[in-house]
């Protein structure tokens, strides 16, 4: 073990950590709520999700038994909805198999759906004190910068030479301690665009101080391609002010949560153009548009996703028929609609959708 840097890294923590909620506890269940939340996520961002949840869900148990549609509405708005699906599976795991308890080691955890070694190493070293690293970006950061690793972060292989690294620095006493030191480390000083070189303790020992490669490390060769996709979505009203939704439910972004009848194609068109033969019978049923909103642009990790809206107005009765043609769309009233889970981009619409 480096004892100097181990040394200064909880020194510099000791002084300078950040006063969050899930710190120093060692409760399972809210290191791994926070942690789920944090993946993906700032924690200025994160922050009001943890209470939110934590006041809905004070324990594993009362998580694993609510509707999945209560944990997807409260996860609302952070993306990335295969999270809450996982987490809502992984609570009931726990309960069922685990009699409520978290196992209690980094193996053991890893064996749980939506736990990966990341959270798995969080979670065995802040609440049981097991000697493990957590590697997360970060950390990637600090380490890569510290030995002048130039390994690409974004290959695979990757993670195992930089968990043997961070092995070197870990105290088999305070694991938990120097795994929130390092990571906050990354996260205060070692920044990713203006690291506080003149100002590091650890400047003496850092390869990229010593050769002013702070802006080449760590090595990260991009290799996401954006795909772009084109959202149509025909938000149909009746006479009664009633809205036709429908839960997603096919593998694609944001299943389980509502959406209205939609049409995905290769460019943006208008209504008439639209390959659908739903949408041309909506157009023989004397609806009438309404509103057509402007294109919004949604940015997914690995997606563009370019939404427009048109808003038409029906009778009841061709309401009705509509839904016989596709019988997943259900009514619903405005302040119904409220309360189903949505993506951002719905629900930001309907707040400001006019009846
Ligand atoms: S000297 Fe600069 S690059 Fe090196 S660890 Fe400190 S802040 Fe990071």
């Amino acid at each position: 073990m480096d004892n100097n840097i181990t040394l200064k890294l909880l020194n510099w923590y000791h002084h300078n950590q950040r006063d969050l909620p899930w710190r120093n506890i060692r409760d399972p269940y809210r290191i791994w709520l926070s942690e789920i939340i944090l993946q993906q996520t700032r924690v200025q961002q994160g922050l009001p999700y943890y209470e939110k949840f934590i006041e809905a869900f004070p324990t594993v148990q009362v998580l694993a038994a609510a509707p999945e549609q209560e944990v997807l509405r409260l996860w609302q708005g952070l993306g990335y909805y295969s999270r809450a699906r996982n987490l809502h599976s992984c609570a009931k795991t726990v309960t069922e198999q685990h009699r409520g308890h978290f196992p209690a080691s980094y193996k053991e955890l890893l064996k749980l759906k939506g736990i990966g070694p990341y959270t798995a190493a969080a979670i065995a070293s802040f609440a049981f004190k097991e000697k493990v690293p957590v590697v997360d970006g970060n950390v990637y950061r600090v380490l890569s910068r510290l030995f002048g690793i130039t390994t690409d972060i974004t290959q695979p292989s990757a993670y195992k030479e930089f968990f043997s690294a961070a092995l070197r620095l870990i105290p088999a006493e305070q694991p938990d301690l120097f795994n929130q030191a390092i990571m906050e480390f990354g996260a205060m000083h070692c920044t990713p665009y203006k690291p506080l070189c003149l100002y590091c303790p650890l400047q003496e020992a850092c390869y990229a101080y010593e050769h002013g490669l702070q802006k080449e490390l760590p090595v990260k060769k991009s290799r996401i391609k954006v795909k772009q996709r084109y959202f149509h979505y025909f938000v149909i009203s009746s006479d009664d002010e009633k809205i036709l939704m429908r839960r997603r439910e096919k593998k694609d972004i944001w299943e389980g949560l509502y959406d209205f009848y939609l049409v995905e194609s290769g460019k943006m068109e208008s209504p008439e153009t639209i390959n659908s033969p739903f949408v041309q019978q909506l157009l023989l049923k004397n609806s009438i548009l309404v509103n057509e909103s402007a294109e919004y642009r949604h940015q997914l990790t690995h997606q563009r996703l370019h939404v427009k809206f048109f808003h038409f107005k029906c009778s009841n009765q061709a309401v009705q028929e509509l839904r016989q043609e596709i019988p997943e769309l259900e009514e619903f009233t405005p302040e119904e609609t409220g309360e189903l889970p949505k993506p951002v981009v719905i629900k930001n619409y309907l707040d400001k959708l006019i009846f």
